[in-house]
Parts: structure tokens; sequence; C-alpha cells
């Protein structure tokens, strides 16, 4: 197994409360509302780890499980160039699969597995993690089910974080939880997969939306890091400071 590397987000204080960037060998969950920014990271991900180590990179491919058909290969032509890649080198280097179903997107790691035995991989992104299982799994008698299905993938998730070396982002929504201080404060938003999620994510990340392009990003939770907040951008390149 590869040494614990970590991989530049793109912004510097991002970076900073990260102590370096998103680590190799274990899951990152990122959440946050909708539009507040989470694919944009992880399309600069899918750029940035093919850098070379001493530039942040992690000198390897990304895969690209997309749940919700919100992969754009244009924004990583346009983040390559910030990075002064060449565009066609940094498409080829980004496997892509849709996923259209919770038993698809498990089935999906089998053949990731296979494809990161082959070469080397620093990066797999699912982007939304948790998407799937809110429609196949919508009826309320249904949530256990879900939570064990969920658990499964998570776990499938790991073992290749760990094989691999590579870094496991997730992305998760939140929903609106409307409870007795609603009245006061406003519905608490709050991410999906309740406690699989958690224990199964060594690092969460909470993004929301700033003033115009800003975005603020804080340590959720993590067995090592701070729980501190950072500032960045969302530009046609990506995250920026
Ligand atoms: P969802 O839950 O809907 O998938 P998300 O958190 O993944 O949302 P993104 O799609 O990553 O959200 O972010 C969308 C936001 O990113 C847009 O609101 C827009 O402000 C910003 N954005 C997207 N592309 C660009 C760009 N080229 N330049 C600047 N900002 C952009």
């Amino acid at each position: 197994r590869a040494e614990l590397i970590q991989i530049t987000t793109g912004a510097k204080e991002f970076d900073n409360i990260l102590e370096g960037g998103i680590e190799t060998g274990s899951i990152t969950e990122i959440y946050g509302e909708f539009r507040s920014g989470k694919s944009q990271i992880c399309h600069t991900l899918c750029v940035t780890c093919q850098l070379p180590l001493d530039q942040g990179g992690g000198e390897g491919k990304a895969l690209y499980i997309d749940a919700e058909g919100t992969f754009r290969p244009q924004r990583l032509l346009q983040i390559a160039e910030k990075y002064g890649l060449n565009g066609q080198d940094v498409l080829d280097n980004v496997a892509y699969a849709r996923a259209y179903n919770t038993d698809h997107q498990m089935k999906l790691l089998v053949e990731a597995a296979s494809m990161m035995a082959e070469t080397r991989f620093a990066l797999m992104v699912v982007d939304s993690s948790t998407a799937l299982y809110r429609t196949d799994y919508s009826g309320r008698g249904e949530l256990a089910a879900r939570q064990v299905h969920l658990a499964k993938f998570l776990r499938g998730c790991q073992k290749i974080a760990d094989e691999f070396g590579i870094a496991v982002v997730i992305t998760n929504q939140v929903v609106a939880q409307v409870d007795g201080s609603a009245m006061f404060n406003g519905p608490q938003h709050k991410p999906i997969g309740g406690n699989i999620i958690a224990h199964a994510s060594t690092t969460r990340l909470s993004v929301r939306k700033g003033r115009g392009e800003e975005r603020v990003i804080k340590v959720v939770a993590s067995p090592c890091l701070a729980e501190q907040e950072a500032r960045f951008q969302i530009t046609n390149e990506g995250a920026v400071d």
C-alpha cells in the first residue's frame, strides 16, 4: 500500500484546515445543500490528483462515479488549464461511470477494484453517494434495509481506499429537519445517511454558500483535525483561493 498522500483542493486555506489536503487511505465526506459546490470540489480533485507529489498531487488517475449526471468533462479542461496540464491527458486519466441504482453503484466498486489493480489511481469520487438510496428506498419501512445496503457500500469504498492507497471522496446532500426549534432558528439541515455515513467517513466536511462565488468549508469531524472553517471561491478554474 502506498504511503499517505494529501491531495490539494486547489485552495490554500482549504488545504490548511486539512493540514495539506484530502488524504489517501480513507473516506472524506463532503456534505452541503444543493448547489453549494460539492461537485465542483470533486471536479477539481479529479485534476489535482494527477499532479506530481511535490505539487500537491497524487500522481494517479481518478474515477468518478456519478449518481446524478452532474459530471462535466468541459470543467476538467478549464481546471487543467490552470495547472498547465494537457486537457486531453487529464480527460484520459479520469474514468467515468454513471450509477443507475444502488445495486449498480455497489457493482461499480468491483469494476473499480479491477481497474485500480491495473493502473495507479489516486482518487475515487462518488457524487452523490446517497442520491440513489433516497430513490431506491423511499418508503418509511425501508430505512433499515437502506442503511444496511449503504453501510455495505461504504465498507466497499473503505476497502478500496485501503487496498489501493487512494482517496475516496463521497458527497452527500442535506435535508431540512423541522423540529421544535425550527420556529426560532429555521429548519436545521442535516446530512443524509445518519450514523452510517458518520461512522464510515474518517473526515467529514460541510460546505455552504457565502457571498457571491465564496464558499465556506468546515471540518465537522476528524480524528486529527481541528474543527475549523476556511473560505474559498468556485470559479472556472475550480476551487481556488
Ligand atoms: P448538487 O447537490 O445540486 O449536486 P453541488 O453542491 O454539487 O450541488 P455544484 O454543482 O458543485 O453544487 O455547484 C454549483 C455551483 O457552482 C453553482 O451554483 C455555481 O455558483 C458554481 N459554478 C459552477 N460552475 C462554475 C463556473 N464555471 N464558474 C463559477 N462558478 C461556477
